[in-house]
């Protein structure tokens, strides 16, 4: 009987205290990469345990899956919300995505530590006032290969207004769902080059960030970022112990221009700046081997610099939200007869840059060059008025799922009596390029109407115009826009 006893309390014990004591020696929460001993980068199944794991520590935190890698990985983001993203208007919204470039390892591993950060509550202090998506890995499949294009040999980071690669297709539905306020496009450049290997010094930012350069989007965004922001980011990422530059882009001093990135819409930055949102590039200094060196402290700076954004976002909010929703409303506002900067060049400054670099082979031995050739700033060569909008043929499925997926306004509601219809003509020779205008519409060719008075205005008229450096006719799967004299999409005039 004594003996029934002790085997049933045994039991109890196995039953109630066992599990217990399991469940308060809980693994704390690391990412991958740390558990490896910042020995071995997350892998795409890594990161998926991890998300689900860290999300299922928060009551703040959601998962969702936004898509799949033309492979067919899954990408998830990860929404980090007091009141649920974008429900609570007060809040300013951010989105942070990393790893376009497969092999740049630390940006994902920063959003990681960011996931993970939040998910210990560590960083509760920024929730009254953002909500933040993180999508830590945008390129699952050039991550596993450690290469920089995804599986279709496409640069990710060049295809934000083509939208060829599910990846992009995923963040861009993403984007058009919530329309964040702030965007944040992490990065690793590359210091080691064979250039500057010959030229026998390199840069050694930690951390650069780029603005937006291109001149048609809201001036006072851009002012805001360069005036406001960036001094701040510099001191606070210094502050850190990190060194700091705007994102400088060219080639070893004395060999081409050195200038601010690129101008290109279709970056995962501009792309969403011309829509007035406040968006940046993080670069951040990659591994000499362009994977596992120096891991640890390139993942700290992205982090680190990530939670300065925050920061900047918190004490700035109410500035942050009125620039970008005036910039928006500018851009809806826009009418006919505004002028949109198609083909734009870098300008030399009066100022030549210094341009403090380390030597190649120690980074102890530092040296500052003076580049004359510097061109910081970006001016118009070829501008295009804009029209009251365009008619685009009801046939051109791919045309129109392009615009559909950017949430482009199209509409079948247009009256021909009451517009002046103009045509491109010419366009197979653009340097012959002339307009004529047409009596009335085309016969048998039905046009759906794209209004210029929208969020896309500048958007549109760059990717439309023909003439345009950044358009689609650029690209090879819209090459049917030249094909003949006559540009198929029309150009309308309010009468
Ligand atoms: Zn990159």
């Amino acid at each position: 009987m004594k003996k029934k006893n002790y085997l049933i309390k045994f039991h109890y014990l196995f039953i109630l205290v066992i599990p217990a004591l399991l469940f308060s020696c809980e693994v704390e929460l690391e990412t991958p990469l740390e558990r490896s001993g910042y020995e071995e980068p997350t892998s795409h199944e890594e990161l998926l345990d991890f998300v689900e794991d860290a999300v299922a520590r928060s009551e703040n935190m959601e998962a969702e899956i936004i898509g799949q890698s033309y492979e067919g990985r899954d990408i998830p983001a990860v929404k980090i919300s007091r009141d649920g993203y974008g429900t609570n208007p007060e809040m300013a919204k951010m989105l942070i995505f990393a790893q376009l470039h497969g092999n740049e390892q630390a940006s994902k591993e920063g959003a990681l530590l960011l996931i993970k950060e939040f998910a210990k509550g560590n960083l509760d202090e920024f929730l009254p006032d953002i909500d933040l998506i993180v999508v830590p890995q945008m390129n699952p499949d050039g991550s596993e290969e450690n290469q920089r294009r995804n599986a279709q040999d496409i640069d990710l980071n060049r295809d934000h207004l083509a939208l060829e690669s599910p990846e992009n297709q995923a963040l861009h539905n993403l984007f058009v769902k919530y329309m964040p306020e702030i965007n944040v496009d992490v990065h690793e450049y590359y210091p080691y080059g064979s250039s500057w290997e010959d030229y026998g010094y390199r840069r050694d930012f930690d951390m650069q960030i780029g603005l937006l350069t291109n001149i048609n989007v809201p001036e006072e965004l851009r002012e805001y970022q360069n005036e406001v922001f960036l001094p701040y980011m510099q001191e606070q990422i210094e502050g850190k112990g990190y060194s700091f530059h705007n994102y400088l882009v060219g080639g070893v001093p004395g060999d081409g221009k050195i200038r601010y990135s690129t101008v290109d819409m279709n970056d995962g930055r501009q792309s969403v700046g011309i829509l007035g949102t406040f968006s940046v590039i993080y670069e951040g200094m990659n591994g000499r081997d362009r994977y596992a060196e120096n891991i640890e402290e390139r993942t700290k700076c992205q982090y680190e610099s990530m939670v300065a954004l925050l920061e900047f976002t918190q004490a700035n909010k109410d500035d942050i939200k009125s620039v970008v929703e005036e910039g928006r409303e500018e851009l809806k506002a826009a009418e006919a007869g505004q002028t949109v900067a198609i083909e734009t060049e870098y300008v030399k400054g009066d100022e030549p840059l210094e341009l403090p670099l380390v030597s190649f082979d120690d980074e102890e031995r530092d040296t500052t060059v003076t580049v004359e050739e510097f061109y910081p700033y970006v001016e118009m060569v070829n501008e295009v008025e804009m029209p009251s909008g365009y008619l685009l043929p009801y046939e051109d499925e791919q045309l129109l799922n392009l615009l559909q997926r950017h949430n482009v306004e199209i509409t079948g509601d247009f009256i021909p009596e009451e517009y002046n219809i103009y045509r491109y003509t010419n366009v197979d020779n653009i340097d012959n390029l002339t307009v004529e205008q047409l009596e009335e519409l085309p016969a048998d060719v039905p046009y759906v109407y794209v209004p210029i008075g929208q969020l896309h205005s500048r958007m549109v008229t760059l990717a439309l115009e023909p003439e345009s450096e950044i358009g689609l006719v650029n690209y090879d799967e819209f090459e049917h826009l030249t094909e003949e004299s006559d540009y198929p999409i029309l150009r309308v005039y309010r009468r």
